[in-house]
């Protein structure tokens, strides 16, 4: 039985996680990751009346018995979110995990808590998950800048993110970003981390509902195709190198505002093309990890297919005489 503090925690069978994607983290992905034995986060923000996120949520629990979390990301965005009332309705249809990202959860602890919610809070500095321990929640998960959505401002790898984060916090670690294999899971663990969320890996499943003209595409790219936009205005993206997210970049360069960037840059844009098809007028966001991935795998082959292959990846070290 596969077991870390993570597992105890949510009750589920493998420390395996589906990053909160904005328009992609829906019912059908987020109950095929929970009924695969790993933990399916909403991304709440895709819904931009709570009625409709209640809805989602009841949707989620129809497709599995299985525990589930729902993210609230805290990040800016072009319209207002009272985000009480995005917590208040996850609590009153029951969810009893939530994930927070994006500014610290401390406003909404006392609410999360009184509420019997597990908590854990994802962030991209080691300073912040520290805050977040400090304040209450449950676990952290720490961002290398690898992953897709938003890495932070400080360019630090996985590789160097999760063993200060496992240093610096007594809650358990979860890692995020440049994971999308039983290779990269077993590194994660071996640097400490109880457990991993993957973003990208999910985006290039079967029950991902994005139009296949535009998982073929993702398909065929690798490791070096992705840029960082948005660090002009303290909000970096990552996200695929295209002559559209080139001239975002440029606008940077030349010192663009906020409002002139939003036009560009709004989630919308990735919406439309994730339905069409059509990437070529939007920012889609992945992971350099993009690289790694050259199939469409159901979710349930992605998660067991780690989980085998991990066993693998530790013979072959104790192979190499690692723990002689
Ligand atoms: P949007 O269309 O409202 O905004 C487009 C982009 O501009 C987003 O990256 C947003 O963060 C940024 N932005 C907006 N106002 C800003 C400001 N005042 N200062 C700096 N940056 C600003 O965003 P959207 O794509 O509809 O997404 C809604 C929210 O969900 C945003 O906060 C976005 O960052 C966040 N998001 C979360 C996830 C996740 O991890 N769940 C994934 C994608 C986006």
């Amino acid at each position: 039985m596969f077991k870390t503090r993570i597992t105890e925690m949510f009750g589920i069978k493998y420390p395996i996680m589906s990053g909160p994607m904005q328009w992609i983290s829906r019912a059908e992905l987020v109950s095929a990751v929970s009924n695969a034995g790993g933990l399916g986060i909403l991304a709440s923000l895709t819904f931009p009346e709570c009625e409709e996120l209640r809805q989602e949520i009841r949707k989620t629990k129809s497709m599995t018995d299985k525990p589930f979390a729902v993210n609230i990301t805290l990040l800016p965005t072009t319209r207002p979110v009272n985000y009480e009332d995005y917590f208040n309705t996850a609590i009153e249809e029951g969810v009893n995990i939530i994930e927070t990202s994006g500014r610290s959860p401390e406003p909404y602890m006392k609410l999360l808590k009184d509420a019997k919610v597990t908590v854990m809070h994802r962030a991209t500095r080691t300073r912040d998950i520290k805050t977040a321990e400090r304040v209450g929640v449950d676990a952290v998960t720490i961002i290398g800048t690898e992953a897709a959505g938003h890495p932070g401002m400080e360019d630090v790898t996985s590789l160097v993110r999760i063993p200060v984060a496992t240093d610096a916090v007594k809650v358990p670690v979860i890692a995020a970003g440049g994971i999308a294999d039983a290779r990269g899971f077993v590194a994660a663990l071996a640097l400490g981390a109880e457990g991993v969320l993957m973003g990208t890996r999910f985006l290039t499943s079967k029950e991902c509902n994005v139009h296949p003209k535009a998982r073929e595409w993702l398909l065929q790219l690798g490791e070096a195709d992705t840029i960082l936009v948005q660090r002009s205005i303290k909000n970096t993206e990552r996200v695929v190198r295209t002559e559209f997210t080139e001239k975002i970049l440029e606008m940077e360069e030349k010192g663009a505002t906020l409002e002139e960037l939003l036009p560009l840059i709004s989630g919308q844009r990735g919406r439309n093309a994730y339905i069409t098809g059509d990437i070529s007028n939007a920012k889609i966001s992945t992971g350099q990890v993009v690289g790694v991935i050259h199939n469409i795998l159901s979710v349930k082959e992605i998660i067991e297919g780690i989980i085998s292959d991990a066993k693998f990846i530790v013979q072959r070290l104790h192979n190499l005489g690692i723990d002689e």
